[in-house]
């Protein structure tokens, strides 16, 4: 059974403030998130082994967006967000 199959999926966007690493200017940017969230339950056709797994899953939420745009209007020059995590359990 596909890991996949454990959760219920959504996209969030959560707001991170970040600095541009060229003009060095702090602005609050949407990071879209997506949220896996665990079944209360998984599907009867599960086996002993997807149960074991199961068990031990957790909901967690892994970073969506790599990269920004500044939003500084004379920079506007793109950077990674790789300061944030990229994985987050919920
Ligand atoms: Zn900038």
């Amino acid at each position: 059974m596909d890991e996949r199959e454990f959760y219920t999926e959504r996209t969030e966007a959560k707001a991170a403030e970040l600095h541009c690493p060229f003009c060095r200017r702090a602005f609050t940017y949407q990071i879209r998130w997506v949220v896996r969230t665990k079944k209360a339950a998984l599907p009867p056709r599960a086996g002993n082994e997807d149960k074991a797994r199961f068990a031990k899953a957790r909901s967690y939420m892994v970073r969506a967006d790599d990269t920004v745009n500044c939003q500084e209007p004379r920079c506007r020059k793109r950077f990674d967000v790789s300061t944030l995590q990229s994985v987050v359990l919920l």
